[in-house]
Protein backbone atom coordinates (compact mmCIF):
# COMPACT_ATOMS: atom_id res chain seq x y z
CA UNK A 1 0.00 0.00 0.00
CA UNK A 2 1.20 3.62 -1.00
CA UNK A 3 0.34 6.54 1.41
CA UNK A 4 0.71 10.45 0.48
CA UNK A 5 0.82 12.01 3.55
CA UNK A 6 -0.18 15.61 3.51
CA UNK A 7 0.98 18.57 5.84
CA UNK A 8 -0.71 21.21 4.38
CA UNK A 9 0.23 25.04 6.55
CA UNK A 10 -1.17 28.29 5.15
CA UNK A 11 1.68 28.75 2.54
CA UNK A 12 3.02 25.79 2.33
CA UNK A 13 2.66 22.18 2.06
CA UNK A 14 4.53 19.20 2.92
CA UNK A 15 4.25 15.70 1.74
CA UNK A 16 5.72 12.36 2.01
CA UNK A 17 5.02 8.91 -0.27
CA UNK A 18 4.99 6.04 1.91
CA UNK A 19 5.48 2.66 0.89
CA UNK A 20 3.69 0.85 4.16
CA UNK A 21 5.78 -2.61 3.22
CA UNK A 22 8.92 -1.18 3.94
CA UNK A 23 7.26 1.70 5.94
CA UNK A 24 10.07 4.05 3.89
CA UNK A 25 8.98 7.47 2.25
CA UNK A 26 9.94 6.98 -1.07
CA UNK A 27 8.88 10.69 -2.34
CA UNK A 28 9.06 13.38 -0.26
CA UNK A 29 8.95 17.51 -0.59
CA UNK A 30 7.55 20.87 -0.29
CA UNK A 31 5.35 23.59 -2.10
CA UNK A 32 6.69 27.37 -0.35
CA UNK A 33 5.04 30.71 -0.75
CA UNK A 34 1.60 28.99 -2.19
CA UNK A 35 -0.44 32.09 -3.17
CA UNK A 36 2.58 34.27 -3.33
CA UNK A 37 5.07 35.48 -5.60
CA UNK A 38 8.04 33.09 -6.06
CA UNK A 39 6.64 29.63 -5.52
CA UNK A 40 8.32 26.52 -5.77
CA UNK A 41 8.08 23.15 -5.40
CA UNK A 42 11.07 21.21 -3.97
CA UNK A 43 10.71 17.39 -4.78
CA UNK A 44 13.03 14.41 -3.90
CA UNK A 45 11.84 11.08 -5.55
CA UNK A 46 13.60 9.46 -8.19
CA UNK A 47 15.84 12.79 -8.88
CA UNK A 48 15.77 15.47 -6.42
CA UNK A 49 13.96 19.20 -8.33
CA UNK A 50 13.27 22.41 -7.46
CA UNK A 51 9.94 23.51 -9.97
CA UNK A 52 9.59 27.12 -10.05
CA UNK A 53 5.49 27.36 -10.64
CA UNK A 54 3.01 30.00 -9.91
CA UNK A 55 0.71 27.96 -7.43
CA UNK A 56 -2.32 30.41 -6.84
CA UNK A 57 -3.67 28.15 -4.31
CA UNK A 58 -3.33 24.56 -2.56
CA UNK A 59 -5.11 22.98 -5.32
CA UNK A 60 -2.62 23.90 -8.26
CA UNK A 61 0.05 22.86 -5.19
CA UNK A 62 -1.30 19.63 -4.79
CA UNK A 63 -1.42 19.15 -8.95
CA UNK A 64 1.97 19.57 -9.24
CA UNK A 65 3.17 17.62 -6.15
CA UNK A 66 0.85 14.83 -8.03
CA UNK A 67 2.82 15.46 -11.24
CA UNK A 68 5.82 15.46 -9.99
CA UNK A 69 5.02 12.07 -8.12
CA UNK A 70 4.08 10.45 -11.81
CA UNK A 71 7.18 12.18 -13.54
CA UNK A 72 8.81 10.03 -16.05
CA UNK A 73 12.22 11.44 -14.77
CA UNK A 74 12.27 12.21 -11.42
CA UNK A 75 8.67 10.56 -10.41
CA UNK A 76 7.87 7.08 -8.55
CA UNK A 77 4.53 5.74 -9.61
CA UNK A 78 3.27 5.32 -13.02
CA UNK A 79 -0.18 6.48 -12.34
CA UNK A 80 -2.07 8.59 -9.20
CA UNK A 81 -4.26 5.89 -8.88
CA UNK A 82 -1.41 3.58 -7.13
CA UNK A 83 -1.77 6.50 -4.06
CA UNK A 84 -4.04 4.13 -2.04
CA UNK A 85 -5.02 6.62 0.21
CA UNK A 86 -3.77 10.21 1.64
CA UNK A 87 -2.90 10.75 5.28
CA UNK A 88 -3.59 14.44 6.30
CA UNK A 89 -2.37 16.28 9.72
CA UNK A 90 -5.17 18.57 11.08
CA UNK A 91 -3.80 20.45 14.14
CA UNK A 92 -7.24 20.15 16.34
CA UNK A 93 -9.79 17.35 16.84
CA UNK A 94 -11.84 19.59 19.58
CA UNK A 95 -13.49 17.35 22.18
CA UNK A 96 -14.68 15.58 18.99
CA UNK A 97 -12.39 13.17 17.95
CA UNK A 98 -10.03 10.95 20.37
CA UNK A 99 -7.97 9.22 17.41
CA UNK A 100 -7.60 9.37 13.86
CA UNK A 101 -10.94 9.09 11.47
CA UNK A 102 -11.87 8.58 8.04
CA UNK A 103 -12.71 12.02 6.18
CA UNK A 104 -16.27 11.89 5.57
CA UNK A 105 -18.31 15.28 4.65
CA UNK A 106 -19.44 15.00 8.50
CA UNK A 107 -16.31 14.53 9.66
CA UNK A 108 -15.15 17.75 7.76
CA UNK A 109 -17.94 19.91 8.71
CA UNK A 110 -16.84 18.77 12.50
CA UNK A 111 -13.26 20.21 11.85
CA UNK A 112 -14.65 23.09 10.01
CA UNK A 113 -16.43 23.88 13.61
CA UNK A 114 -13.14 23.36 15.26
CA UNK A 115 -11.48 26.27 13.18
CA UNK A 116 -11.93 28.87 16.09
CA UNK A 117 -9.65 26.48 18.40
CA UNK A 118 -6.79 26.73 15.65
CA UNK A 119 -7.32 29.88 13.67
CA UNK A 120 -4.09 30.34 11.85
CA UNK A 121 -4.00 26.40 11.30
CA UNK A 122 -7.40 24.37 10.59
CA UNK A 123 -8.20 26.30 7.69
CA UNK A 124 -4.83 25.37 5.62
CA UNK A 125 -5.20 22.09 6.92
CA UNK A 126 -8.86 21.97 5.59
CA UNK A 127 -7.46 23.48 2.25
CA UNK A 128 -5.34 20.99 1.70
CA UNK A 129 -8.31 18.14 1.86
CA UNK A 130 -10.48 19.73 -0.34
CA UNK A 131 -7.29 20.57 -2.75
CA UNK A 132 -6.94 16.94 -2.91
CA UNK A 133 -10.51 15.94 -3.03
CA UNK A 134 -10.64 17.95 -6.38
CA UNK A 135 -7.42 16.89 -7.89
CA UNK A 136 -7.28 12.79 -7.12
CA UNK A 137 -9.08 9.96 -8.18
CA UNK A 138 -12.66 9.93 -6.77
CA UNK A 139 -12.72 7.42 -3.98
CA UNK A 140 -9.40 7.88 -3.22
CA UNK A 141 -9.84 7.27 0.84
CA UNK A 142 -8.65 10.17 3.06
CA UNK A 143 -7.94 10.10 6.69
CA UNK A 144 -7.67 12.81 9.35
CA UNK A 145 -4.73 12.82 11.88
CA UNK A 146 -5.63 15.27 14.92
CA UNK A 147 -2.15 16.83 16.32
CA UNK A 148 -4.51 16.69 19.51
CA UNK A 149 -6.31 13.16 19.70
CA UNK A 150 -3.09 11.57 21.36
CA UNK A 151 -3.60 14.10 24.98
CA UNK A 152 -7.35 13.31 24.93
CA UNK A 153 -6.85 10.97 27.88
CA UNK A 154 -5.56 13.39 29.86
CA UNK A 155 -7.31 13.54 33.25
CA UNK A 156 -10.26 16.53 33.82
CA UNK A 157 -8.31 17.55 36.82
CA UNK A 158 -4.67 18.12 33.79
CA UNK A 159 -7.21 19.58 31.18
CA UNK A 160 -9.32 22.44 32.75
CA UNK A 161 -8.16 25.53 33.75
CA UNK A 162 -9.18 27.16 37.34
CA UNK A 163 -11.80 29.65 35.96
CA UNK A 164 -15.19 29.37 36.11
CA UNK A 165 -16.23 25.92 34.96
CA UNK A 166 -18.90 27.11 32.69
CA UNK A 167 -16.06 28.72 30.21
CA UNK A 168 -14.89 25.29 29.97
CA UNK A 169 -18.13 23.74 29.49
CA UNK A 170 -19.41 26.51 27.29
CA UNK A 171 -16.55 27.29 24.97
CA UNK A 172 -14.64 24.34 25.50
CA UNK A 173 -11.53 26.35 27.00
CA UNK A 174 -8.81 24.11 28.67
CA UNK A 175 -5.83 22.16 28.04
CA UNK A 176 -5.60 20.05 24.38
CA UNK A 177 -1.65 19.47 23.35
CA UNK A 178 -0.11 19.05 20.58
CA UNK A 179 2.37 17.24 18.80
CA UNK A 180 0.53 13.91 19.70
CA UNK A 181 1.55 12.52 16.64
CA UNK A 182 5.24 12.68 17.52
CA UNK A 183 4.72 12.04 21.64
CA UNK A 184 3.11 9.09 20.31
CA UNK A 185 5.31 7.40 18.06
CA UNK A 186 8.46 8.15 20.17
CA UNK A 187 6.75 6.84 23.78
CA UNK A 188 6.32 3.53 21.55
CA UNK A 189 9.58 3.71 20.35
CA UNK A 190 11.03 4.09 23.90
CA UNK A 191 8.69 1.16 25.16
CA UNK A 192 9.72 -1.54 21.92
CA UNK A 193 13.75 -0.72 22.74
CA UNK A 194 13.33 -1.18 26.58
CA UNK A 195 11.76 -4.30 25.44
CA UNK A 196 8.94 -3.64 27.84
CA UNK A 197 5.07 -2.93 27.43
CA UNK A 198 3.89 0.66 27.05
CA UNK A 199 1.52 -0.11 29.92
CA UNK A 200 4.12 -0.53 32.35
CA UNK A 201 6.34 2.96 31.86
CA UNK A 202 6.58 5.95 32.96
CA UNK A 203 7.65 8.05 30.31
CA UNK A 204 8.81 11.92 29.92
CA UNK A 205 9.27 12.63 26.23
CA UNK A 206 10.68 15.92 25.22
CA UNK A 207 9.81 17.23 21.79
CA UNK A 208 11.99 19.79 21.24
CA UNK A 209 11.71 22.19 18.19
CA UNK A 210 11.08 25.02 16.56
CA UNK A 211 8.12 24.72 18.77
CA UNK A 212 8.40 22.89 21.33
CA UNK A 213 6.17 20.21 24.01
CA UNK A 214 6.57 18.37 27.21
CA UNK A 215 4.45 15.38 27.62
CA UNK A 216 4.00 12.57 30.73
CA UNK A 217 3.00 9.41 29.34
CA UNK A 218 2.21 6.77 31.85
CA UNK A 219 0.86 3.43 30.72
CA UNK A 220 0.94 4.53 27.49
CA UNK A 221 -1.25 7.48 27.80
CA UNK A 222 -1.01 11.20 27.71
CA UNK A 223 -1.76 12.37 31.11
CA UNK A 224 -0.49 15.93 30.86
CA UNK A 225 1.41 18.30 28.38
CA UNK A 226 3.04 21.25 28.37
CA UNK A 227 1.05 23.06 25.13
CA UNK A 228 -2.42 23.90 26.33
CA UNK A 229 -4.96 25.78 25.34
CA UNK A 230 -3.03 26.59 22.08
CA UNK A 231 0.80 25.96 21.00
CA UNK A 232 1.53 29.22 22.56
CA UNK A 233 1.81 27.44 26.13
CA UNK A 234 4.32 25.45 27.96
CA UNK A 235 8.10 25.60 27.30
CA UNK A 236 9.99 29.28 25.42
CA UNK A 237 10.10 28.33 21.86
CA UNK A 238 12.38 30.09 19.10
CA UNK A 239 9.66 32.46 18.58
CA UNK A 240 6.51 31.95 21.18
CA UNK A 241 6.72 32.56 24.47
CA UNK A 242 5.48 29.95 26.37
CA UNK A 243 3.68 29.98 29.60
CA UNK A 244 3.14 33.76 30.99
CA UNK A 245 1.51 35.58 33.61
CA UNK A 246 -1.27 36.57 31.90
CA UNK A 247 -2.03 40.06 33.11
CA UNK A 248 0.95 40.64 30.94
CA UNK A 249 -1.02 40.73 27.74
CA UNK A 250 -2.97 43.88 29.28
CA UNK A 251 0.09 45.36 30.59
CA UNK A 252 2.32 45.18 26.72
CA UNK A 253 -0.99 46.41 25.13
CA UNK A 254 -0.99 49.31 27.18
CA UNK A 255 2.69 49.83 26.63
CA UNK A 256 3.07 49.24 22.99
CA UNK A 257 -0.27 50.52 21.83
CA UNK A 258 -1.57 46.86 21.00
CA UNK A 259 -4.55 45.57 20.04
CA UNK A 260 -4.82 41.89 21.71
CA UNK A 261 -4.44 39.94 18.65
CA UNK A 262 -1.25 42.19 17.99
CA UNK A 263 -0.17 41.19 21.18
CA UNK A 264 -0.75 37.89 20.67
CA UNK A 265 1.10 37.81 17.14
CA UNK A 266 4.50 39.58 19.10
CA UNK A 267 4.07 36.71 22.16
CA UNK A 268 3.58 34.19 18.65
CA UNK A 269 6.60 35.46 16.47
CA UNK A 270 8.37 37.91 18.57
CA UNK A 271 9.08 36.29 21.61
CA UNK A 272 10.69 33.20 22.68
CA UNK A 273 14.00 32.30 22.70
CA UNK A 274 14.53 35.00 19.31
CA UNK A 275 12.76 37.85 21.28
CA UNK A 276 15.10 36.76 24.50
CA UNK A 277 18.43 36.90 22.62
CA UNK A 278 18.11 39.09 19.57
CA UNK A 279 19.94 37.03 17.95
CA UNK A 280 18.17 34.37 16.09
CA UNK A 281 15.08 31.38 17.02
CA UNK A 282 18.34 28.53 15.74
CA UNK A 283 19.66 26.72 18.42
CA UNK A 284 22.69 26.67 16.37
CA UNK A 285 22.84 30.47 16.37
CA UNK A 286 22.30 31.02 19.46
CA UNK A 287 24.99 28.05 20.83
CA UNK A 288 27.41 30.20 18.09
CA UNK A 289 26.27 33.22 19.75
CA UNK A 290 26.97 32.29 23.37
CA UNK A 291 30.18 30.26 22.52
CA UNK A 292 31.60 34.29 21.65
CA UNK A 293 30.42 35.84 24.93
CA UNK A 294 26.72 36.84 23.84
CA UNK A 295 25.32 37.14 27.75
CA UNK A 296 21.52 37.19 26.03
CA UNK A 297 21.85 34.35 23.71
CA UNK A 298 23.17 32.37 26.68
CA UNK A 299 20.22 33.89 29.17
CA UNK A 300 17.82 32.45 26.27
CA UNK A 301 19.53 29.14 26.22
CA UNK A 302 19.45 29.01 30.10
CA UNK A 303 15.88 30.04 30.18
CA UNK A 304 14.37 27.34 27.90
CA UNK A 305 16.37 24.47 29.64
CA UNK A 306 15.54 25.19 32.86
CA UNK A 307 11.93 25.66 31.81
CA UNK A 308 12.56 21.73 30.20
CA UNK A 309 13.90 21.03 33.30
CA UNK A 310 11.10 21.91 35.38
CA UNK A 311 8.57 20.18 33.17
CA UNK A 312 10.89 16.89 33.29
CA UNK A 313 10.62 17.32 37.22
CA UNK A 314 7.02 17.93 37.52
CA UNK A 315 5.69 15.36 35.20
CA UNK A 316 7.92 13.13 37.28
CA UNK A 317 6.21 14.20 40.33
CA UNK A 318 2.51 14.09 38.35
CA UNK A 319 3.17 10.23 37.22
CA UNK A 320 4.55 9.39 40.45
CA UNK A 321 7.98 8.22 39.11
CA UNK A 322 9.59 7.91 35.79
CA UNK A 323 11.02 5.43 34.24
CA UNK A 324 12.44 6.98 30.76
CA UNK A 325 13.04 10.48 29.40
CA UNK A 326 12.60 10.85 25.87
CA UNK A 327 14.26 13.86 23.70
CA UNK A 328 13.26 14.23 20.39
CA UNK A 329 12.70 16.75 16.98
CA UNK A 330 15.28 19.42 15.79
CA UNK A 331 16.81 20.44 19.00
CA UNK A 332 16.09 17.44 21.20
CA UNK A 333 17.72 15.08 18.25
CA UNK A 334 20.53 17.61 17.80
CA UNK A 335 21.30 19.75 20.56
CA UNK A 336 23.71 17.61 22.66
CA UNK A 337 24.16 20.70 24.92
CA UNK A 338 20.94 21.56 24.91
CA UNK A 339 19.68 17.96 26.73
CA UNK A 340 22.94 18.04 28.66
CA UNK A 341 21.43 20.93 30.73
CA UNK A 342 17.81 19.60 30.87
CA UNK A 343 18.97 16.44 32.53
CA UNK A 344 22.42 16.60 34.94
CA UNK A 345 22.12 17.14 38.44
CA UNK A 346 18.65 14.99 38.07
CA UNK A 347 20.95 12.47 39.79
CA UNK A 348 18.41 12.62 43.09
CA UNK A 349 15.61 11.30 40.61
CA UNK A 350 17.26 8.79 39.47
CA UNK A 351 18.49 10.42 35.92
CA UNK A 352 21.90 10.03 34.87
CA UNK A 353 23.20 10.86 31.82
CA UNK A 354 26.36 9.60 30.33
CA UNK A 355 27.88 12.65 28.89
CA UNK A 356 30.10 11.01 26.09
CA UNK A 357 27.48 9.21 24.74
CA UNK A 358 25.20 12.46 24.86
CA UNK A 359 27.81 13.99 22.37
CA UNK A 360 27.70 10.89 19.87
CA UNK A 361 25.37 10.82 16.34
CA UNK A 362 23.71 7.42 16.32
CA UNK A 363 21.38 6.87 13.01
CA UNK A 364 18.49 5.56 14.81
CA UNK A 365 17.49 5.31 18.97
CA UNK A 366 20.63 6.71 20.70
CA UNK A 367 20.78 5.44 25.21
CA UNK A 368 22.73 8.32 26.27
CA UNK A 369 21.74 7.31 29.72
CA UNK A 370 24.87 6.22 32.57
CA UNK A 371 24.89 3.02 33.00
CA UNK A 372 24.10 2.93 36.10
CA UNK A 373 21.31 5.44 35.64
CA UNK A 374 17.74 4.16 37.39
CA UNK A 375 15.98 6.14 34.33
CA UNK A 376 16.83 5.27 31.07
CA UNK A 377 17.38 8.53 28.55
CA UNK A 378 16.90 8.25 24.86
CA UNK A 379 17.24 10.31 21.64
CA UNK A 380 14.47 8.69 19.46
CA UNK A 381 14.17 10.57 15.93
CA UNK A 382 10.58 11.23 15.49
CA UNK A 383 8.49 10.57 12.26
CA UNK A 384 4.99 12.05 12.57
CA UNK A 385 4.36 10.99 9.06
CA UNK A 386 4.68 7.64 9.61
CA UNK A 387 2.29 8.14 12.28
CA UNK A 388 -0.05 9.17 10.15
CA UNK A 389 0.35 6.87 7.60
CA UNK A 390 0.05 4.08 10.03
CA UNK A 391 -3.16 5.25 10.99
CA UNK A 392 -4.16 6.02 7.34
CA UNK A 393 -3.21 2.16 6.56
CA UNK A 394 -5.50 0.65 9.43
CA UNK A 395 -8.82 2.82 8.88
CA UNK A 396 -8.20 2.59 5.06
CA UNK A 397 -7.17 -1.70 6.02
CA UNK A 398 -10.93 -1.81 8.09
CA UNK A 399 -12.58 -0.02 4.96
CA UNK A 400 -12.01 -3.28 2.98
CA UNK A 401 -12.34 -5.84 5.45
P1 LIG B 1 9.65 22.00 13.26
O1 LIG B 1 8.90 22.32 14.52
O2 LIG B 1 9.65 23.09 12.23
O3 LIG B 1 9.38 20.62 12.72
P2 LIG B 1 12.24 20.92 13.93
O4 LIG B 1 11.81 19.84 14.84
O5 LIG B 1 12.78 20.54 12.61
O6 LIG B 1 11.13 22.02 13.77
O7 LIG B 1 13.34 21.79 14.70
C1 LIG B 1 13.97 22.87 14.10
C2 LIG B 1 14.92 23.51 15.08
O8 LIG B 1 15.85 22.54 15.56
C3 LIG B 1 15.80 24.60 14.46
O9 LIG B 1 15.18 25.85 14.52
C4 LIG B 1 17.02 24.57 15.34
O10 LIG B 1 16.81 25.43 16.45
C5 LIG B 1 17.08 23.16 15.86
N1 LIG B 1 18.17 22.36 15.27
C6 LIG B 1 18.13 21.68 14.13
N2 LIG B 1 19.34 21.08 13.91
C7 LIG B 1 20.12 21.40 14.95
C8 LIG B 1 21.46 21.10 15.32
N3 LIG B 1 22.26 20.33 14.56
N4 LIG B 1 21.92 21.62 16.48
C9 LIG B 1 21.14 22.39 17.24
N5 LIG B 1 19.86 22.70 16.95
C10 LIG B 1 19.36 22.22 15.83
Amino acid sequence: MKILVINAGSSSLKYQLIDMETEKAIAKGGCERIGLEGSFLKHSGKKSVTIESPMPNHEAAIKLVLDALVDSEHGVISKMSEIDAVGHRIVHSGEDFNKSVLLTEKVIEICKNNTELAPLHQPANLTGISACQKVLPEGTPMVGVFDTAFHSTMPEKAYVFAMPYEDYKNYKIRRYGFHGSSHRFVSEEAAKYLGKDAKDLKIVTCHLGNGSSISAIDGGKSVDTSMSFTPLGGVPMGTRSGELDPAIVEFLCKKHGFSVSECLNYLNKKSGVAGLSGVSSDFRDLAAAAKEGNHRAQLALDVFTYSCKKYVGAYAAAMGGVDCVVFTAGIGEHDASVRYEVIKDLEFMGIKVDADKNKQNVDGINDISAQDSRVKVLVIPTNEELVIARDTQEIVKGLKA
